[in-house]
C-alpha cells in the first residue's frame, strides 16, 4: 500500500500538523485533520474579538527568507505566503539602550563593536546549520540511512562540519567566554533575552549551536503576516482540502484506540470514530499520553528529551495607534531595570501595522503582549479559589503594563480594549496539558525528542519535536514525521 491509498489522520490543526498533513496530501495521502477549536494554527492563531484580530502567541514571521523551510514550503504546495518583509526584525529596549535588530546588526556592532568576533562566528555556523536543515533534518538519527544521510551533508559541508562538532558540546555561555564577552553584562542581558524566546532557556544552559541558529533571527527575516499569522494555518488547511483532505472543526479526540503496537482509529468527544493507517499527533507528549492506555502513556512520557519548562501571561490590547507607533518598530521586546527575565519582567510587544484595516477599527491597532510564566503557580492559585486566580491575573496584567509604560509612555490612556491569558487558558485552547507552550529549552543537541511514540504507525509532530519551536521549527520537524510515515509505507510495501 503506497502513500496514496493510506488513510492518515492528523489529530490538531497547529502549524506541524497542518504542515505534515499539507505534505502528505499533496502525495496523494487520504488526510483528515481534526480541531478541537473552531480555528487552525493553535499557538500560531488569530482570533477575533470586539472588532480586533488578535496574534493569540506567535507574532513574527521567520523562516520566509530564500531556502529557508517556511519559503520551501510554500514553493512545495504552491501556497504564496501573504508576508512582508519588516525593515526592523524587533526592537531591543533597556533602560537608556534603544536597539533595532536588523539584518546588517548595525547598531549591535555599535553598540557592542568588541562583539564582532562572535557574530562573524555566529554567521558562519548558522549558515551551516541552516544548509544541514535544508530538505528536512534526519535528526536524531532513527537508522543508519540516517547517519548516512547525515554524514553525507556533513561531509559536503567540511570545514564547517568540522568547526560545528567543536561547538556540540558547549553552553552559549561558553561560547561568549571564549569571546571575552561573559563579562558584559548589558551583552549578556541582550543575548539571554533573545536566546529566552527563542530556545526557551538562558546563555548559561542554552546548547551553543541552537543559540547561533536562534541569533540569526534578526539576520535571516522577520516577516509580518497579512490578516495576523492566523493566515499561514488557514493556507495550510486550505492546501490540505484542495488536495481532497479535510480539516474537520470542533473534533476534539479524546481516545486513540490501538492493537497492540498499532493505532486503528480516533474517538472524538461529539462520539463519533475515525479509523486510521497512520496517525499524526499536534500534541505535547504530556497531552498525548493522556489519550491512551496508562501502559503505552508511561512509554511516551519516558521518552527521551527536555521537559517543557515555561508557559506565557498574555495581553490582547486595542489601543490608540499613536501610543505605539512612534518606535517605527513592529515588534518591541523590552527588559526591565532588574534586569530578570520573564515573569513580568521583560516584554515582547507585537502591534498590526495601522495600514491593516482588518486587524482593527479605523485609527488602532491589535497589540499583542507576552511574558514568559511557569504554569504551576497559576494552576495552584485556580485550585484554591477563582478570586486567587483573578487577582494573580490582575497583578500580572499591572506589572507589564509598568514595564510597558516605562518606555511606552501614555500607553495605560491609550487602552481601548484589554484581555489577558494564562497558562490556564493555553492548556484550555490548545489543549496543551498544564499550558506549557512555546517548545522545550534547547540545553543540547543530543537530549531531543524523536517523532516516534511507542506505536509503529503514529508520530508526534509539534514544537516538542526537535528542532523544537517557532514555525521554521515546527515545519522542519512535521517534514520528519512525513519521512518516517513514508519510511513505514515503504516498509510495508
Ligand atoms: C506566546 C508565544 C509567542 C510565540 N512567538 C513566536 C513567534 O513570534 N514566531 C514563531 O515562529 N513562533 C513563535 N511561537 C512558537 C510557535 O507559535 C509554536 O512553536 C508553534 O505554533 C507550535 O505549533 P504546534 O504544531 O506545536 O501546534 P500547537 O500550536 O500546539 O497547536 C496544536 C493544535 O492541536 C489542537 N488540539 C490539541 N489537543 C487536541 C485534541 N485532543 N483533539 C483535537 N485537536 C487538539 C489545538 O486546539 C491546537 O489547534 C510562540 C509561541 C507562544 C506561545
Amino acid at each position: 500500500m503506497g502513500i496514496s491509498e493510506t488513510n492518515i489522520v492528523v489529530i490538531g490543526a497547529g502549524i506541524g500538523g497542518l504542515a505534515a498533513g499539507a505534505l502528505l496530501a499533496s502525495e496523494g495521502a487520504s488526510v483528515t485533520v481534526l480541531e478541537a477549536q473552531l480555528h487552525a494554527g493553535g499557538c500560531a492563531a488569530t482570533f477575533s474579538r470586539k472588532g480586533y484580530r488578535f496574534e493569540a502567541g506567535a507574532t513574527v514571521g521567520c523562516g520566509f527568507h530564500a531556502g529557508g523551510p517556511m519559503q520551501e514550503l510554500g514553493r512545495e504546495l504552491g501556497i504564496v505566503w501573504p508576508v512582508e518583509a519588516l525593515p526592523v526584525a524587533w526592537q531591543y529596549r533597556h533602560d537608556a539602550l534603544c536597539l533595532d535588530l536588523v539584518r546588517s546588526k548595525a547598531d549591535l556592532l555599535k553598540r557592542f563593536p568588541h562583539s564582532r568576533d562572535f557574530w562573524n562566528e555566529q554567521e558562519e555556523l548558522s549558515r551551516l546549520l541552516w544548509k544541514l536543515a535544508s530538505g528536512g533534518l534526519s535528526w536524531p538519527p532513527a537508522s543508519l540511512g540516517d547517519l548516512g544521510k547525515l554524514l553525507r551533508k556533513g561531509v559536503s559541508g567540511l570545514p564547517g562540519t568540522a568547526r560545528l562538532l567543536r561547538f556540540a558540546t558547549k553552553t552559549a555561555y561558553d561560547w561568549l567566554a571564549a569571546h571575552r564577552l561573559d563579562a558584559d553584562q548589558e551583552f549578556v542581558r541582550f543575548i539571554d533575552a533573545q536566546l529566552l524566546i527563542s530556545v526557551q532557556t538562558t546563555s548559561r544552559h542554552a546548547s551553543a549551536v541552537n543559540a547561533a541558529i536562534a541569533l540569526d533571527l534578526p539576520s535571516s527575516g522577520a516577516w509580518r503576516v497579512h490578516g495576523g499569522i492566523g493566515s499561514i494555518a488557514e493556507l495550510l488547511a486550505a492546501n490540505i482540502e484542495r488536495n481532497g483532505g479535510a480539516v474537520l472543526y470542533r473534533k476534539q479526540v479524546v481516545r486513540i484506540d490501538s492493537i497492540r503496537r498499532q493505532i486503528i482509529g480516533v474517538e472524538t468527544a461529539d462520539g463519533n470514530a475515525y479509523a486510521a493507517d497512520m496517525v499524526l499527533a499536534d500534541l505535547t507528549p504530556a497531552s498525548l499520553s493522556l489519550l491512551v492506555d496508562s501502559f503505552d502513556a508511561a512509554t511516551i512520557l519516558r521518552s527521551k528529551g527536555p521537559l517543557p519548562e515555561w508557559s506565557a501571561f498574555m495581553l490582547y490590547l486595542g489601543m490608540d495607534a499613536g501610543a505605539v507607533s512612534s518606535t517605527g518598530a513592529g515588534h518591541l521586546q523590552i527588559t526591565g531595570s532588574s534586569g530578570n527575565l520573564g515573569e513580568g519582567n521583560s516584554i515582547f510587544v507585537s502591534c498590526s501595522s495601522p495600514h491593516e484595516t482588518d486587524r482593527a477599527p479605523e485609527g488602532l491597532l491589535a497589540v499583542t503582549v507576552s511574558t514568559h510564566t511557569r504554569p504551576q503557580p497559576w494552576f495552584a492559585a485556580l485550585e484554591q479559589s477563582g478570586d486567587e486566580y483573578t487577582q494573580r491575573k490582575k497583578a500580572y496584567a499591572e506589572r507589564v503594563l509598568d514595564l510597558m509604560a516605562t518606555q511606552l509612555p501614555g500607553v495605560r490612556e491609550a487602552i481601548r480594549f484589554i484581555e489577558s491569558a494564562t497558562p490556564v487558558t493555553w492548556q484550555r485552547f490548545t489543549g496543551r496539558h498544564r499550558g506549557f507552550v512555546g517548545g522545550y529549552p534547547q540545553t543540547s543537541l543530543f537530549d531531543v525528542r524523536d517523532p516516534s511514540t511507542g506505536f509503529d504507525n503514529m508520530f508526534l509532530v509539534g514544537d516538542s519535536v526537535f528542532p523544537g519551536q517557532s514555525l521554521p521549527g515546527v515545519v522542519t520537524g512535521a517534514r520528519r514525521a512525513v519521512e518516517l510515515v513514508r519510511r513505514v509505507k515503504r516498509g510495508n510495501a
